[in-house]
């Protein structure tokens, strides 16, 4: 594949998200293609891709059937307008997906990104208990650690604190659930951990101290993505489900990361056999080659909403793009492959020895904790002292520059989630790669 010769001589104008401009613009990192399981620079290096993109392109780069799909949709109705007036098409999607979805998540809303996403599954639990009148119940329960993306809404609920502590105060009445990761008890453990399941009765707590009936909402992702990839304790998901249901609190379920086979099934909600009321989705669900994302939602929230005047308006939410024409092609065609490939289940099959690859870097220089799941594994590195996320930058410098891999890296953690199309022997030359960064940043 011959790269594209893209050289920009002129940086500063671009302001890169979540990136340390001033030293990315010193020494940048570009790709400019992208096949399979590799990235391609501008200088025509091949790099392996260890994290799917941003954990989305699940399928591997540059899929043929998507591109072909994209083109003809572009070709044939660029926009259609999403208020008062559908395409086919949407219809299609959202059928595919409210099948590919647990128990009755029998209703698919689109939105943009993960962020969009979680708004509008916060908007759609406060609309619905005011719809059941309900409404005093207008609080929700985030995770510590969790991520769920920037919008307010998502940053409210989410508990990294580095993307928290710059934005004010964010939406009031927000709790949260104390994070499931400790080191001491859960170190090198391989998919969910056996401690852990009875942090989940801290909701107990939360219940007691603000009453269920101020409750709207409990927001957990599955297995914590960005925060570093914390695995939930065995039973800690379902205890979670339990306490809500009986409280009537929803659950919602951010699949944004743990969608689309991460876990060795469509959603995580399936590998715990939980029906969460809705599950939130992004990323995998067009291979990432158009921005789209969506809120599954159960059967008696959307009917909780069909009341009042025929003509008028159910729920007063929307963007311009949900379930645009070129979102929508590329998502059909990326449940084709899905399907066709059986990637799901491949990454059921590839995750033991996944884990076991994983595995094999304990002991290299400053790891002190490994935790794959599915196909997912946080790496933790000691940080060099007094300059947390210096060594993290490094790794993130040596892999690029010397090492041709690609890995996500958050503060000094490192995140693989390789493309579900990876083989054994992938996984071993991401391993290898890995472990000579960290020999190289020690
Ligand atoms: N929710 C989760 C669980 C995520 O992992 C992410 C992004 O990584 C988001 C929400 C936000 O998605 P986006 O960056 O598309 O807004």
């Amino acid at each position: 594949m011959a790269p594209l010769d893209m050289k920009p001589n002129e940086l500063e104008p671009y302001w890169l998200p979540f990136t340390p401009n001033r030293s990315f613009k010193r020494k940048p990192r570009l790709f400019s293609g992208a096949k399979d399981m590799h990235y391609v620079t501008p200088d025509g290096r091949k790099v392996i891709d260890a994290t799917s993109g941003l954990f989305c392109v699940n399928a591997g780069h540059g899929r043929e059937k998507i591109v072909k799909a994209i083109q003809q949709a572009a070709a044939t109705l660029d926009f259609s307008p999403p208020f008062q007036y559908a395409h086919p098409k949407v219809f299609e999607l959202s059928s595919r997906l409210t099948l590919l979805a647990p128990g009755d998540l029998d209703y698919c809303l689109f939105a943009n990104s993960g962020s969009e996403a979680v708004d509008t599954a916060l908007k759609v639990a406060l609309a619905y208990h005011r719809n059941r009148g309900e409404g005093q119940r207008t609080r929700f329960i985030g995770r510590e650690r969790g991520y769920h993306g920037v919008g307010f809404g998502g940053l409210s609920v989410g508990g990294m604190v580095a993307n928290r502590k710059m934005f004010g105060n964010m939406l009031y009445g927000v709790d949260h659930l104390p994070t499931t990761y400790n080191r001491g008890k859960q170190a090198f453990s391989k998919q969910e951990p056996d401690w852990g399941a009875e942090l989940a009765d801290d909701l107990l707590r939360l219940i007691a101290l603000h009453d269920a009936s101020t409750i709207a909402a409990v927001i957990v992702e599955p297995v914590a993505g960005s925060t570093g990839c914390l695995p939930p304790p065995k039973g800690y998901l379902e205890r979670l489900r339990k306490i809500t249901e009986e409280h009537g609190i929803l659950l919602i379920f951010d699949e944004v990361i743990t969608g689309f086979g991460r876990l060795g099934h469509c959603f995580a909600a399936e590998r715990y056999g939980i029906v969460p009321d809705m599950i939130t989705f992004a990323k995998g669900v067009t291979n990432a080659a158009v921005p789209m994302s969506g809120v599954l939602v159960r059967k008696g929230i959307y009917e909780a909403h069909m009341n009042g005047p025929e003509h008028l308006v159910e729920l007063f939410h929307g963007y311009t793009y949900s379930g645009h024409p070129l979102a929508v092609a590329a998502g059909l065609a990326t449940l084709d492959i899905y399907r066709e490939e059986g990637l799901f289940e491949r990454a059921r099959a590839m995750q033991e020895t996944f884990a076991d690859a994983m595995m094999s870097l304990k002991g290299a220089p400053n790891v002190v904790d490994i935790r794959p799941i599915g196909m997912i594994c946080g790496i933790d590195l000691e940080p060099i002292a007094g300059k947390p996320g210096l060594r993290g930058y490094n790794a993130i410098e040596s892999m690029f520059h010397d090492h041709d891999l690609y890995c996500r890296v958050t503060s000094d953690t490192l995140v693989v989630a390789p493309p579900l199309i990876a083989s054994e022997r992938d996984i071993a030359d991401i391993t290898d790669r890995i472990r000579t960064v960290l020999k190289a940043v020690a």
